[in-house]
């Protein structure tokens, strides 16, 4: 729906705080989905995707979503699929070379990128479109990728600390004191 569709970019700096919060509790139910499985769960997520993002952003499920970069213009709605700016053929007013009755998706993605806090996202070079994630999921991969590396950072810093702790026990033990072992002390007493 085009016109939705130029709403969503009028308004593309509520889009973006909703979908931060979205993402975070995706993010959030990381264990929940790992317990029950990601690929049971894709399907679901990826049908209402689809629904909503159809609706909202004529979303075409390219899989690798680009919204947060390109100020809520979904790129893939340019009729040459350009997904790192304009073409070079815009006509006057914005308007797009292919389809003279639509704006240029580009136009839109700048100006929703100006009202958006994290805008200048739309100065990062996208990669191009990997076609085996067409129809899947990208709120779930994103998330999936995001509590991943949280997963890690977490496990890196707590062998790090272990790591340190260890060292410090062994040169100075006085700054890292072993913990009295239970009933150690009431067995000398006696
Ligand atoms: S960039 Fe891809 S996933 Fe995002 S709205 Fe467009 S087609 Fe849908």
């Amino acid at each position: 729906m085009y016109r939705v569709r130029l709403f969503a970019v009028r308004h593309s700096r509520a889009f973006e705080r909703v979908y931060r919060w979205f993402e975070n509790c995706l993010v959030a139910l990381d264990p929940l989905f790992r317990r029950i499985g990601y690929q049971r769960i894709e399907p679901f997520v990826a049908f209402v995707e689809r629904l909503s993002k159809s609706f909202l952003f004529d979303c075409k499920m390219c899989g690798q979503c680009a919204l947060s970069s390109t100020g809520m213009s979904c790129p893939m709605n340019c009729p040459k699929t350009l997904r790192n700016g304009p073409c070079g053929g815009v006509r006057p007013g914005g308007f797009c070379e292919v389809k003279p009755e639509m704006k240029c998706v580009w136009v839109g993605a700048w100006d929703g990128a100006s009202r958006m806090k994290h805008g200048r996202q739309i100065e990062i070079v996208l990669p191009p479109v990997d076609h085996s994630l067409k129809g899947s999921s990208s709120w779930l991969r994103v998330s999936r990728e995001k509590a991943a590396d949280l997963r890690e950072a977490r496990e890196a810093q707590r062998s790090a600390v272990a790591k340190a702790f260890g060292s410090a026990r062994k040169h100075e033990p006085a700054t890292a004191p072993l913990a009295p072992e239970p009933g150690k002390n009431e067995r000398s007493k006696s």
